[in-house]
């Protein structure tokens, strides 16, 4: 057995294992973290990392991810030199009236619960979005306070300071093996490399990778079936609501700065100095293995340059297919796994806007409180299913 007797012990390096490694082990607690490849080549890799609440629901789950837009931006604030959250604001435009309509009466939701968003004229858009081609009609919403994250600069820099700050992590070494003691706790996790980990406190924070540990632990799953193929769980959305599809685009002149959705694409600045694109609905009518995923790409491309004619002249510099971590009601997954009870389960689709948030809490859970924010997001809500 490893002599290292680290307190708690993460499994899974994304942004939610970095977050939790960063916010433990800069408050004195020891930390081990492991992953079974490189830090954020799971989701935290693959996504578009809008960083929002405005259109979740139902009110908790709103809440929850406002509170995570929040300290997004205190976590910029706190962290001197940390510059992966791009806090852009995000401009949406509707096709239809009713739509406008649906965002206007959303609107007065979302202000009423002090989260910004206002109507913007198009030539105010036009100004903060160089060339935007608005469609006749459209209605133009402004969320001052959502942005983007480059989320693998965001995973590795929250690692580097835990690691600064005392953590150990552990890559390329998946956990094979969960050891239990007579009263259901876990004594240790089982390393592919033949070591073993022991702890206080264990973290799953493997995204889709939680499923084989849950069912080593004879806990229930909550994740929608995953590679893109619907199993007999359904998950919410299009036919196969796991799989994402994320284009970027070579540099592009007078990119736009903000995070845009219209009908049928969004975008949002790539670190190349191009854009990145996507559009939910359109890759998830694909599984992973469909070569008619492959359209999609010169679809956005076609789409997006409707909307920002300086496009033309871009070509694709990388294309990313992701799988979301896609809980079966589409809401967070936080608490300690009943029957296990130093086990601690946290699984999410948005997990980019929620990490700093989630962090926080599931530090002060883990530290023996009771947080109320999360209380309808526990585990034990699918043994009841
Ligand atoms: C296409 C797409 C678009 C998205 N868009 C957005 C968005 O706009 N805004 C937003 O907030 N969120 C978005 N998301 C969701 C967000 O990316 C995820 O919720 C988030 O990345 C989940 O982070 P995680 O750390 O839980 O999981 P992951 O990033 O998947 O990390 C889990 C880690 O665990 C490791 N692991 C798994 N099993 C084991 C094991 N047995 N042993 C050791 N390690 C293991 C994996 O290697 C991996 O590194 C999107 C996701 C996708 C795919």
């Amino acid at each position: 057995m490893d002599s290292a007797q680290h307190e708690t012990v993460i499994i899974g390096a994304g942004v939610i294992g970095a977050a939790l490694a960063y916010r433990l082990s800069t408050s004195g607690t020891p930390v081990t973290v492991i992953d079974r490849a490189t830090p954020a080549t799971g989701a935290s890799g693959a996504g578009f990392s809008w960083v929002n609440a405005a259109h979740k629901t139902p009110s908790d789950y709103f809440r929850l991810n406002a509170k995570g837009v929040a300290a997004h931006h205190a976590w910029r604030a706190a962290l001197p030199g940390a510059s992966w959250f791009h806090p852009v604001g995000n401009i949406e435009l509707t096709r239809r009236g009713e739509t406008t309509a649906a965002l206007e009466a959303r609107s007065e939701e979302l202000a009423t619960a002090g989260y910004p968003v206002r109507r913007m004229a198009g030539a105010e858009a036009r100004d903060a979005v160089p060339g935007l081609q608005i469609p006749d009609g459209a209605g133009v919403f402004h969320f001052q306070d959502e942005g983007w994250v480059d989320a693998p600069a965001m995973t590795h820099d929250l690692l580097h300071r835990a690691v600064q700050a005392g953590a150990a992590l552990r890559t390329h070494d998946p956990v094979v093996g969960i050891e239990r003691s007579a009263n259901g706790r876990v004594a240790a996790v089982r390393l592919r490399s033949g070591g073993t980990v022991s702890g206080a406190e264990f973290v799953i924070a493997a995204g889709n990778g939680a499923s084989a540990l849950l069912s080593e632990l004879g806990a229930p799953d909550p994740l929608t079936s995953g590679d893109g193929h619907p199993g007999p769980r359904t998950g919410p959305g299009a036919p196969h609501p796991t799989v994402g599809m994320v284009v970027e685009t070579t540099a592009v002149a007078d990119a736009p700065r903000p995070v845009v959705h219209a009908p049928g694409i969004s975008f949002r600045p790539a670190p190349n100095g191009g854009l990145t694109l996507t559009d939910n609905p359109t890759a998830a009518q694909w599984s992973r293995a469909d070569p008619r995923l492959w359209d999609v790409p010169a679809l956005l491309m076609e789409r997006a340059a409707r909307l920002l004619p300086q496009l033309h002249g871009a070509h694709i510099a990388q294309v990313r297919v992701g799988e979301r971590v896609l809980p079966v009601d589409g809401l967070s997954v936080a608490g300690r796994l009943p029957g296990a009870p130093n086990a601690y389960l946290v699984v999410t689709h948005s997990g980019v806007t929620l990490a700093p948030f989630l962090a926080e809490l599931i530090a002060d859970e883990i530290g023996g409180a009771e947080r109320g924010e999360l209380a309808g997001f526990r585990p034990d809500r699918f043994e009841r299913r």
